[in-house]
This record gives structure tokens, sequence and C-alpha cells, in this order.
């Protein structure tokens, strides 16, 4: 039901998987062993399409897999795969009921199966690791998978917890393909049909199993209640609102206040700036000399503006408007000073 063809993964250059090839069967429980680092949760990520792979195919009841479309891709999440992770990734503050509910609403029949009815109304919050994982199986197991992948799903529960989730993976593999990644062998000696070891990006025990050749029936994705969600925040997380409400009314202010100092200051300067340049009179002279460095030369003991950019063209209307301002015009007489001459 579910091939790998030479499947390569790479993070950066870093090549984590190399030529993986496997062809798992539609049922059973297969155990994916292998140091921390090795890769099973990237192979556990490729297959379940939250990852795509570098090169190399995989195929789902011989539909390839690796190059969906976000349609496609939300058919296979909802209706093929179902995950379980080590830490539950289940909404704390919702009771197992809303949790569930998220998905679809006939989850009594598998909480009464896994022994979690009684426990409907409590929040996640309140239960124990045991519990939470439980919660965690019920959930992915509620869309019906076609293959049920659990990354570590023992590995923050004590032994009995450990056991008891492994005797219900054990049994949901009667009729789904459930994949573990486990760092525990006694755990996956005990329950597997088969043990993937990875080793260098390698599968150094390779498997092959007969292949069945279901039919895939693509159906619509179902639309998580994510409004559920948003409305209990409102609701019960009032303390958290009023706060994120003042946080921001607080930022808004200060953005505020930075604005209008900015504008006034400005407004100050160009006011002073004004005030400043009145007080010195305007003169026209017949020369304008452009006085930069570049502009000033000095030779045997003289100095002169040798770049004279501009003859100013006094004319008669120039001269009347400068009588017209009727004022007492002056003038300045500048002295430079070299070699003490
Ligand atoms: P395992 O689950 O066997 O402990 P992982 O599959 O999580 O190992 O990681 C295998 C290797 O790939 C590690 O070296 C890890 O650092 C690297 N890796 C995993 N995910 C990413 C990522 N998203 N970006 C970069 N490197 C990653
Ligand atoms: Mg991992």
């Amino acid at each position: 039901m579910l091939k790998l063809k030479h499947v390569f993964k790479d993070y950066n250059n870093n090549m984590v998987l190399k030529d993986i090839n496997l062809n798992l069967p539609s049922k059973g429980l297969i155990s994916i062993v292998g140091v921390s680092g090795s890769g099973k949760s990237t192979l556990l990520n490729l297959v379940g399409g939250l990852d795509k792979v570098t090169k190399g195919n995989i195929y789902f009841n011989n539909k390839n897999i690796t190059n969906l479309n976000t349609k496609e891709l939300n058919w296979y999440h909802n209706k093929c795969v179902g995950f379980v992770f080590q830490s539950y990734n289940l909404i704390d503050y919702l009771s197992i009921n809303d949790n569930l509910s998220l998905i679809n609403n006939n989850f009594d029949y598998i909480l009464k199966k896994l022994d979690i009815y009684n426990l409907k109304d409590k929040k996640v919050s309140l239960l124990s690791g045991g519990e939470k994982q439980r919660v965690a199986i019920a959930r992915a197991i509620l869309k019906n998978p076609k293959i049920l992948l659990c990354d570590e799903p023992t590995g923050a529960l004590d032994t009995s917890s450990s056991i008891k989730t492994m005797e219900l993976l054990k049994e949901l593999s009667n009729r789904m393909l459930v994949i573990v990644v486990t760092h525990n062998m006694d755990l996956a000696n005990t329950y597997s049909d088969y043990i993937i070891e990875i080793k260098d990006g390698k599968i150094n025990s390779n498997i092959k199993v007969s292949d069945d050749n279901n039919k895939l029936i693509i159906g619509k994705p179902k639309k998580t209640k994510i409004y559920k969600i948003a409305s209990y925040h409102l609701k019960h997380k009032r303390k958290r609102n009023l706060l994120i409400s003042i946080s921001f009314a607080i930022g808004l202010i200060a953005l505020g206040l930075v604005l209008s100092i900015n504008i006034g200051f400005k407004n100050s300067i160009t006011k002073e700036e004004k005030n400043s340049l009145a007080k010195y009179p305007i003169t026209i002279s017949k020369y304008s000399t452009y006085l930069e460095d570049n502009s000033i030369k000095q030779e045997e003991n003289q100095i002169y503006a040798y770049d004279i950019n501009h003859i100013n063209i006094i004319d008669k209307t120039i001269v009347n408007n400068l009588e017209d301002i009727n004022n007492n015009l002056s003038y300045k007489i500048f002295k430079y000073n070299i070699n003490n001459r």
C-alpha cells in the first residue's frame, strides 16, 4: 500500500536519507528505530506529506504523493494519514470533547474503546500523560485513516502507560498500517510485525512484504471548525485578551507620541532656521564667487578666488526692486590672513 522508491532527503546539503526503498502492507505495526538524528522523524514526515522529498517517489495505493497540489494534500492529510506525536499536540484548555469535535462528532465509541469516555468533559491540561496520548490517538483515528503515523508516542510516558499505548496501537494495526518511531527496542521487539532500522541515512534491515491493490477513492476534505477555538479564546481567556488589548493600545499611543514629537521637532527647527537667517542682510554684488576649498588659490602670499562663476546682470529692474525694499543696505569686508600677513 505504501511504497518508497529511491527516496533522498537533504537539509542544507546534509543528506539525511539516502536512497530509501520500502514496500509496506496495508495492515500491521511497523517500528522505525535508530539513534537520535538518524532521520526517523524525517521519514515519517515525508510519508505523512508534511515535508517534501529531495529526490525519489512515495506511492500511496499506487498514487504518487510526492507532488500533490494543495487540494490533494488536504485530502491526503484528512483521509489517508493520522498523526500521533510524543508531545500530543492537543489543545490544552479544551476538553477531550471539544478537542475531538474539531474533527468529527461521532467519537463516543472510540472513547469507550480507549477507556477515556468518562473523562470526556475534562480539560486536556488535567489529564495524565497516558490519557493525553490516548486522546491524541483517538483524534488521529477519528478520521479513519489508512496509515497511522506515530512519532515516539511513548517517549513521554511511564512504562505502564507505554505498554497500554502500544497495545492499543497493536490492536489498531489489525485494520490499518501503523508506523511507530521509537527509541524503545523492548517495545519495538514486543509489538512490531516489522522493524526498520535507519543507520547513516539508509535502511539497515530491508523489509519487503507483499503489496495489496486497494483502489484510491478521493473524498472531500473536512473543514476544521476553527471558529470554536476562536470563540473559546474570546470567552474564556478574558484576562489574556484584556492584556493583549492594553499592550496593543500602549503600542499605538507610543507610536502616536513618537510621530507627533517628530513633526513638532521638525516644525520648530524650521522656525528657528527662519528666525536666525532673517538677521542677515541680503547682499548683491556684480561678481558671485564660488568659495569652496578648490576655488581658493594661494600664490606668493596672495589669496584670491580663481573661479568666478557668475557675473550678475544688475539692470534697472533689480535696482528699482532694491530701492523699493526701503531699507538701509550695508556691506561687509572679509579679511584673509595668510602666514601672518
Ligand atoms: P530523528 O527523528 O531520527 O531523531 P530527525 O529526522 O528529526 O531525526 O533529523 C535527522 C537529521 O535531519 C538531523 O540531523 C536534524 O538536525 C536534521 N533535520 C531535521 N529536520 C530539519 C529541518 N527542518 N531543517 C534542517 N535540518 C533538519
Ligand atoms: Mg525524531
